[in-house]
């Protein structure tokens, strides 16, 4: 699949029906989402290989790994809402995916125990509750080979410290997230926060 096929399904996608400013509801928008797979892709990280969404939202890393061709596909996800508009997306897109309610800090129990080759995800910035990207950032490091993640632009010093050696950038590529309008507190029709897609080898794992 080429990346504007991946872009043209993954903007197809119904988003979050009401959503959440605690829990930084944002669909990543489909440029960013196929961004972030083709790099994953580039790296060979999802043909063939088992990946762990976290933090799945609607679905939108997750039905796009399964589209790429990933044997094994996870979403974690702690709103039932999103998870069941997720599920209606990858029926859409004809695709399977593992989707799970719970909390990406204490972690469901078909997840716990496993090893995952790639996680990918957009956590929170930690906008609204502080440090509110650190669980997913564990989980993330413990339960995956690899992790892509998006991150705002300029908290990698924050990031690499955080990880400290439980892990290694191998990766950073800026981007922009572009995100119209969706919750009151919004004052703009839209907003443009630069990020960076990481890609983090875990050293746990
Ligand atoms: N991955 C989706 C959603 C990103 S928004 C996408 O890229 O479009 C971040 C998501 O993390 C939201 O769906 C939010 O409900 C979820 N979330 C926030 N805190 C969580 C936690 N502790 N455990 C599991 N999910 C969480």
């Amino acid at each position: 699949m080429r990346l504007r096929q991946l872009e043209i399904a993954l903007q197809g996608l119904a988003g979050f029906p009401q959503p959440q400013a605690a829990l930084e509801q944002y669909t990543t928008p489909a440029t960013l989402a196929a961004r972030l797979l083709f790099l994953a892709a580039g790296h060979g990280d999802l043909e063939g290989r088992t990946v762990l969404d976290l933090g799945a939202g609607t679905g939108v890393f997750a039905c796009g790994a399964a589209l790429l061709g990933a044997e094994n596909v996870t979403g974690v996800e702690l709103d039932p809402g999103a998870l069941a508009v997720a599920r209606e997306n990858a029926d859409r897109l004809g695709v399977e995916v593992e989707w799970l309610e719970g909390d990406v800090a204490d972690l469901p129990e078909p997840v716990r125990g496993r090893l995952y080759d790639t996680v990918v995800m957009n956590p929170p910035f930690g906008a609204q509750v502080r440090h509110a990207d650190r669980p997913f950032v564990d989980a993330a490091l413990a339960h995956g080979r690899i992790v892509y993640g998006i991150f705002n632009k300029g908290s990698r010093p924050f990031l690499l410290s955080y990880i400290g050696d439980r892990g290694e950038c191998t990766e950073a590529v800026a981007a922009e997230l572009v995100l119209p309008r969706s919750m009151r507190h919004h004052t703009r029709d839209r907003v443009e926060i630069p990020v960076e897609v990481v890609r983090i080898r875990s050293r746990l794992a």
